[in-house]
């Protein structure tokens, strides 16, 4: 953080509003001393008050300026920051403002009023001997004098209330107290146990030193750690980071989705017990009151190695060495909503604003990033193996056109259970559809339910009998009889975990069977809880959605079943093919990690499709070179660029006039970008809302953001109550 000079009479703000550039603001002479960069500041707009972010302190004349009315707290972000945020927002073409409220903690925005800062008090022994009467008085007064200095919280560990008697204490000036901040620490009553080191194997040895090169020349340089299920990947993170603190320098780990992972924050947080390494924890799952103090301790300079989600991306490290992605591949990078930007790209520019060491991770890298690593635009790091020797799975496809039976399980996967059952080891199986069923079927007439608001069906849940939209939440008391053609034989159709589990149940009466879906971990600590029962064999067969398919490593589980493979292969999405090979090839990768070798089941209609056989080979590299010469034709990233273009609104016709009078003026302005559409989204209504899609595509950037640049004023063409969202380097298109 920057120390102002006196004389900084101008606070450049950039305010939360749609706003594509800061504005200058007078500080008043009480405030003049105390405005730094990355505070928030409440500053007029028009006739509103709006909240700010302070992003430079000027000197000047401020007399035609709006005064600044109010300081909300202490820097929140240093200049580096300030300069990455607006570079980001550049990029996704966000506003300003809103691009940097995302980048801040929730809990910072709206309003503005920041979460309560917790205080603790400190007593330490002020009158040596005091004679003391009472029996508590004594025994509270001899635990201070042992332990000096000592914290309310701590004594109230101790002792059952002191509070009384130590304030008792304090007005006889036996004890004197002072006030500290308490932070909010996610981890105070969870203990770790310091681990030994491990012997890196050859290939974990041979990525470490080139990744500790790079450290140590602390210059930008991005790498590629290409490392199959169970190579060790964690392994080498751990010592780089290990590295960049050697440097004095700060460590940035990110994880797709850090709520799914507690292990791997476990992993760090015993491999740096008992040391001085200052760690902190950004995620969604955290109370705003923990993010808003985790934020701040990052801020003062106080953090050492900071693990998150994607929003780590913005955390506001000024000394920055590494920023490790997990995982680089995983879709959940990117923001889906409101500032869509994608973590994983960002991490490359903040690494080279910074100097640093940038290293993606993964078992099935993002075809991007493997291109890159093919025009060693980034540097390839390979763990080919298993960690000692353990091989990979078996993965077989179980052709479900040949089986006889309709149920879920094919004949082979349901002996597949039995003998894991039979053996005292686990199972799990991925059904990527919550719910029962995914929609109710009227049997005379073939009709849906379907949801009023968006073009999907409704899913049905059997436990809470109910069917529910899974975009917008809508829920409906499932009919008795059709409203088409009012016949009674209304069923559920198709199958989700829920069905899966119940089947299950019946099928092995005697197997202890759990799920694990969105519906299953909505409460706090519900998703650890499960992990910790499969850790201790509590579990037999885990059902689940992708969500059982990342990251865990269970010793015990030797085989993993995929229930239907070809519902997501068939999404109309160039880069479907991608998904299912990166999220089959992670599933596999969950069995036999452990002593046991480990087999994998695919039920599929197609089992001659070439993906699932890739997957089959654990072949990404023929995969990899398949799919990108697909791209390279179609013109699709990394050969190509995209930007999508999504225009919604209550008035379909309306919508669809906006798109095409949209589409009409880019084309003029648009040399050098294909523009596809408009045409109705896949999902052409959601919540409520017409949506059609314009897709810009272009060979190279400098065209698309050209027209990007256009936008701002093109957009105005836009008929009042139709929205337009901007889509740099979509990821999901629907
Ligand atoms: P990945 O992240 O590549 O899937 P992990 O880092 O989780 O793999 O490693 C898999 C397992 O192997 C873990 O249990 C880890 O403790 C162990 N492991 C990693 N490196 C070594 C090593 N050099 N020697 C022995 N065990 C190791
Ligand atoms: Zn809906």
């Amino acid at each position: 953080m920057c120390i102002q000079p006196i004389s900084s009479r101008i606070a450049r703000v950039v305010v939360v509003a749609p706003l594509d550039r800061p504005l200058d603001y007078a500080l008043p002479e009480k405030l003049a001393g105390l405005v730094q960069v990355g505070c928030r500041v409440r500053v007029p707009l028009g006739r509103r008050q709006v909240v700010g972010y302070v992003i430079d302190c000027l000197d000047g004349n401020p007399e035609k300026l709006k005064p600044v009315l109010d300081l909300l707290d202490e820097p929140l972000f240093g200049e580096a920051d300030a300069i990455f945020y607006q570079r980001a927002a550049d990029y996704y073409a966000y506003p300003l403002g809103e691009a940097f409220r995302t980048a801040l903690p929730a809990g910072l925005s709206g309003k503005g009023v920041p979460p309560p800062v917790l205080t603790d008090k400190i007593y330490s022994i002020a009158a040596p001997d005091p004679g003391l009467r009472g029996e508590r008085q004594k025994q509270i007064f001899a635990h201070i004098l042992a332990a000096g200095e000592t914290s309310l919280s701590d004594l109230r560990g101790v002792f059952p209330s002191p509070y009384q008697v130590l304030q008792r204490l304090t007005e006889q000036g036996v004890l004197a107290v002072r006030e500290i901040e308490r932070l909010r620490d996610p981890f105070a009553s969870q203990p770790v146990e310091k681990v030994q080191p491990l012997v890196l194997n050859a290939a974990q040895q041979k990525a470490l030193e080139q990744l500790e090169t790079s450290l140590r020349s602390a210059s930008f340089k991005t790498f590629l750690l290409h490392g199959v299920t169970g190579s060790g990947k964690t392994e080498v993170y751990l010592r780089a980071v290990a590295t960049c603190l050697e440097q004095r320098l700060q460590a940035l780990l990110m994880v797709p989705e850090i709520a799914l992972t507690p292990q791997l924050v476990g992993r760090f947080r015993s491999w740096f017990a008992g040391s001085q390494v200052r760690l902190a924890v950004l995620h969604s799952g955290l109370s705003d009151g923990e993010r808003y103090d985790a934020w701040r301790s990052i801020a003062r300079g106080d953090i050492d190695v900071v693990i998150g989600a994607r929003s780590a991306v913005f955390a506001p490290l000024p000394r920055l060495g590494l920023i490790v992605v997990d995982e680089e591949h995983d879709g959940s990078y990117k923001q889906s909503e409101g500032f869509r930007y994608n973590a994983r790209d960002l991490a490359q520019l903040r690494g080279q604003m910074a100097s640093a060491t940038v290293l993606l991770g993964s078992a099935t890298p993002a075809l991007t990033s493997y291109w890159r690593a093919l025009q060693e635009q980034v540097t390839y790091l390979e763990l080919p193996t298993r960690i000692a020797e353990r091989t990979l799975p078996l993965v077989s496809l179980v052709d479900l056109s040949q089986s006889a039976t309709s149920e879920l399980l094919s004949e082979e996967l349901a002996s597949a259970l039995q003998m894991t059952l039979d053996a005292g080891e686990q199972a799990l199986l991925l059904l990527n559809r919550r719910g029962y069923a995914p929609f109710l079927l009227c049997h005379d007439c073939g009709a849906t339910c379907r949801c009023p608001n968006c073009e999907i069906t409704l899913t049905f849940s059997m436990a809470q009998r109910i069917l529910r939209c899974h975009y917008c939440d809508f829920r409906l008391t499932p009919p008795e009889t059709c409203d088409s053609c009012g016949g009674s034989r209304m069923m559920p159709e198709g199958a989700g975990t829920e069905r899966l589990e119940e089947e299950l149940g019946q099928a092995f009466p005697e197997a202890r069977i759990a799920r694990m879906d969105r519906d299953t971990t909505t409460r706090k600590g519900a998703h650890a809880r499960l992990l910790d029962r499969m850790t201790a064999r509590e579990i037999d067969i885990l059902v689940g959605t992708q969500m059982i398919a990342k990251g865990h490593d269970f010793a015990n589980v030797t085989l993993v079943g995929v229930l239907n493979a070809d519902g997501p292969l068939n999404l109309p999405d160039f880069r479907s093919a991608e998904r299912v090979f990166a999220l089959l090839s992670q599933m596999a990768g969950r069995a036999g990690r452990g002593e046991r070798p480990g087999r994998v089941m695919i039920q599929t209609y197609d089992p001659e499709n070439v993906t699932l056989q890739y997957v089959a080979e654990h072949d990404y590299q023929t995969f990899a070179s398949m799919e990108l010469s697909q791209r390279e034709a179609l013109g699709y990233p990394p050969f190509g660029h995209l930007v999508n273009l999504v225009m919604a609104g209550n008035d379909p016709e309306k919508t669809h006039e906006g798109a095409v009078n949209l589409a009409r003026e880019l084309v003029r302005n648009g040399q050098g970008v294909e523009l596809l559409g408009p045409e109705p989204c896949l999902l052409s209504r959601l919540r409520g809302k017409s949506r059609y899609q314009i897709l810009l595509k272009s060979a190279g950037r400098p065209a698309l953001r050209h027209l990007l640049e256009t936008l701002p004023v093109v957009r105005k063409i836009l008929p009042a109550g139709v929205n337009l969202t901007v889509d740099v380097d979509p990821v999901d298109m629907f």
